[in-house]
């Protein structure tokens, strides 16, 4: 644990593996992880799957008690009714899901996800009972034009509009042009960001959430470059893309402690 907190190496698969390759990822994956950390309950393992494949992995981790955890990609705002394609909190938390992923850059770019939407889709994952894992992080464009802190910052100061205190949340820093690029933040500006955005969990939050709540990094992360941001003291985990979907690669990110 780094200052008490869990580490998370979390997979987001985005839109790869349906529900039969899933199946074969994740009996793999365990597999290949036999005798690693995670059983113990020293590093969390968390995978995010399409939503097709929820049901199937659900009932796969259950059988073969399997300790990952699972997570969606995307929750929507409103709690059920006329929102034709979109998925409610509540039925992710019906298949068990722990964690929803919010604000990822893709759905902020390709989709149009404003802060103001992330910030209704925080809420809504928490009257669900889900842990928000909360993405936040600038362009290439912004981080010359603004530093490497003010968006990641902004979007954060929104995203916990009305989040109170006690609410179990996860933060992840993904600069944008890190992501799928091979091009990765050093550890030294990703600590940067983590550690603004631990100063902004303290202000709107307090300093127990700021104390407890696991801040990642992601944006190329890989099993050369895991140990150097896991050395960085606010680097909590890792949000883990490409890497995520090659069984040895994500074993390997996942056993990152010597
Ligand atoms: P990447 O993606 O690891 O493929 O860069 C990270 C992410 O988008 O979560």
């Amino acid at each position: 644990a780094v200052n008490g907190r869990t580490p998370l190496i979390a997979g987001n698969w985005k839109m790869n593996l349906d529900h039969l390759q899933a199946v074969a990822f994740v009996q793999k994956l365990h597999w290949t992880l036999k005798d690693a950390k995670h059983e113990d309950g020293s590093v969390e393992v968390a995978v995010f799957p399409p939503f097709t494949d929820l049901r199937t992995v659900q009932t796969l981790l259950d059988a073969d008690k399997i300790p990952f955890a699972l997570g969606a990609q995307d929750v929507s705002a409103h709690d059920s009714g006329a929102y034709t394609g979109e998925v409610s909190g509540a039925f992710l938390a019906k298949v068990d899901a722990r964690y929803v992923i919010i604000g990822h850059s893709e759905r902020r770019q390709y989709h149009g996800e404003t802060d103001e939407v992330v910030a209704a889709k925080v809420k809504a994952a928490l009257k669900h009972g889900l842990v928000p894992v909360i993405c936040v992080g600038e362009t290439l464009e912004q981080r010359e034009e603004s530093g490497p802190t003010a968006v990641s910052v902004g979007q954060l100061e929104v995203a916990l509009e009305g989040v109170p205190a006690g609410a179990d949340i996860v933060v992840a820093y993904e600069p944008v042009w890190a992501i799928g690029t091979g091009q990765v933040a050093s550890p030294e500006q990703a600590q940067e960001v983590c550690a603004a955005l631990r100063e902004v969990l303290a202000a709107k939050l307090g300093a127990d959430a700021a104390a407890r709540t696991r801040v990642l990094y992601g944006g190329s992360v890989k099993s050369a470059n895991i140990a150097s941001f896991m050395r960085e003291p606010d680097v909590d985990g890792a949000l883990v893309g490409g890497a995520s979907l090659v069984v040895d690669e994500f074993a390997a990110i996942i056993r990152y402690q010597k």
